[in-house]
């Protein structure tokens, strides 16, 4: 069972990581596209402590989000077209996320290419939209959130969704922090 808020699956590739220089920034998109219903996260890149940065985080805090790294993306995306799946790639040059989220929200199948360092321009034809996060340089971080948040019908991100397995639960609250171990 997926965590996704819809039926829908949503996979994360994610290009052009600098395991010197992105180690941060590439373990946030991958756990926020979990916070927000994504199923798990390709990595074309080589970086098992990501890996197990991640893994480690839904361990204690559940779900069956997976992360899989040295992926070759040209194959990723291939075999993912060749399943019946689209290809949506986060780019400031592409059309604006208010004109393609509709169309996006009815394949059941949905990657979303996120890049760190400049994406391989044959990117832009493989993908079935080139899709901004408003046409100004910002975060893969953000666009990856924005976009999920976008997607969600009818199951907020945004509330305090169950994972299941979760040895961790945050019980949303005013002032304070707290938090139930092993709620089930
Ligand atoms: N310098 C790189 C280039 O020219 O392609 C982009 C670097 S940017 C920090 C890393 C990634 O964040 C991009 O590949 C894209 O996926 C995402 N991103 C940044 N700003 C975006 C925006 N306004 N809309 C959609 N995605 C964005």
């Amino acid at each position: 069972m997926s965590d996704s808020p819809t039926e829908k699956r949503i996979v994360i590739l994610r290009l052009g990581h600098r395991p010197e220089r992105d180690k941060r920034i590439t373990t946030h998109v991958a756990l926020t596209a979990r916070a927000f219903g994504a199923e798990g996260m390709l990595l074309a890149s080589e970086d098992k402590g990501i890996v197990r940065s991640v893994s480690d985080v839904v361990e204690r805090w559940g779900g069956d989000f997976y992360i899989k790294h040295n992926v070759s993306w040209k194959a990723a995306i291939r075999d993912w077209k060749e399943a019946g799946g689209k290809i949506c790639h986060l780019s400031m040059y592409g059309i604006n996320l208010p004109d393609a989220i509709e169309s996006m929200k009815l394949p059941d199948k949905l990657m979303i290419v996120v890049g760190a360092e400049k994406v391989p321009f044959e990117i832009y034809g493989l993908a079935d939209w080139n899709v901004a996060v408003g046409s100004q340089p910002h975060s893969e971080v953000a666009a990856v959130a924005v976009t999920l948040d976008r997607l969600s019908e009818g199951n907020d991100p945004l509330k305090n969704k169950k994972f299941e397995g979760a040895k961790l639960e945050v019980v949303p609250t005013e002032c304070g922090k707290q938090v139930i171990e092993n709620p089930d």
